[in-house]
């Protein structure tokens, strides 16, 4: 079963700052790191790592070929990601102060920039058993959707960035939302609280998370590890990747929800997003 993740590739640019500018203030960066980010590229490394097949579709610029490498050594098949000449690789400019507060400035580029045939030519041979991801930092999500649901596969929605517009248009083509709290709190205020979906992943950070089954109406809930955090970047990515990778193969939803709270747990205590993924032999440790 594949995992097809249409999703967002970005360079996370760390400027590490005694404080934050204001408006005409200059400061000078006292350390600067690059790392792997983007909700699509961090999605697709966690499920990967989680030891699924995946297939990243989705657009960079010329150059960058470390950001490719990355993602194959993580175990991603690049090769529907398209080249695109005249456009930058998306990328998001993070500063954070001494106390940890930060401000970020994301770039799309070639993200929202995907050419047009790439649902038509890339999701071909998806079908029953396989899975859509897909998030809200690219172009072409409700396409994608349609195909892959119209295909019987399943369609997994991270509303992040929230956009109220771009949820109304893709939710008659999903089967699961995967939010955060803030997110799920919006998605019922707008639609209420039975969405016309198979189900809903809301993860609540140290609170845990929890499966709504819209078609039986369960609820399953899952506690968060504790563990002492350190960098939370990402670590909704790295629930719900490793969660898709779960129902990739076969798991109940107990289960995946398991595995994905403790590949959370330990995303959190690493730095960064989408290096920070851990990988099967990681979660099992864990869970010893
Ligand atoms: P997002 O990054 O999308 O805002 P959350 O903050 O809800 O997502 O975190 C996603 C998941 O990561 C949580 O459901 C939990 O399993 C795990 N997690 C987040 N923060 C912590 C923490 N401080 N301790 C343990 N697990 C955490």
């Amino acid at each position: 079963m594949t995992i097809y993740n249409l999703g967002s590739i970005n360079i996370d640019h760390v400027y590490r700052l005694a404080n934050l500018p204001r408006s005409g203030e200059t400061i000078h960066s006292r350390d600067l790191s690059h790392g792997l980010g983007g909700k699509g590229a961090n999605q697709s490394v966690a499920a990967a790592r989680a030891g699924a097949h995946v297939v990243h579709l989705g657009a960079m610029g010329s150059g960058d070929d470390w950001v490719l490498r990355r993602l194959v050594d993580a175990g991603v098949d690049t090769n529907c990601i398209a080249r695109l000449e005249g456009h930058v690789t998306g990328h998001a400019i993070i500063l954070v102060d001494m106390a940890g507060e930060n401000s970020i400035i994301v770039h799309s580029g070639a993200n929202r920039a995907l050419p047009d045939d790439t649902v038509t030519r890339d999701l071909t041979g998806i079908g029953p058993g396989d899975i859509l991801l897909t998030q809200n930092e690219t172009s072409l999500q409700v396409e994608a959707a349609t195909r892959a649901k119209s295909a019987g596969a399943t369609v997994i929605y991270s509303a992040a960035p929230f956009e109220i517009e771009a949820l109304r248009a893709v939710l008659p083509h999903i089967s699961i939302l995967a939010v955060n709290e803030g997110e799920a709190f919006e998605a019922f205020a707008a639609f209420g609280e039975n969405l016309p979906i198979e189900g809903m992943l809301v993860t609540r950070g140290a609170a845990g998370a929890e499966y709504r089954d819209f078609t039986t109406g369960e609820i399953h809930r899952q506690a968060a590890y504790p563990v002492k955090a350190q960098d939370t970047t990402g670590a909704g990515d790295c629930f719900t990747g490793w969660f898709a990778a779960g129902l990739a193969r076969g798991e109940n939803i107990p289960t995946a929800l398991r595995h994905a709270a403790a590949a959370a747990a330990i995303q959190v205590t690493r730095h960064g997003a989408g290096d920070a993924m851990p990988d099967r032999t990681d979660v099992v440790q864990f869970l010893e």
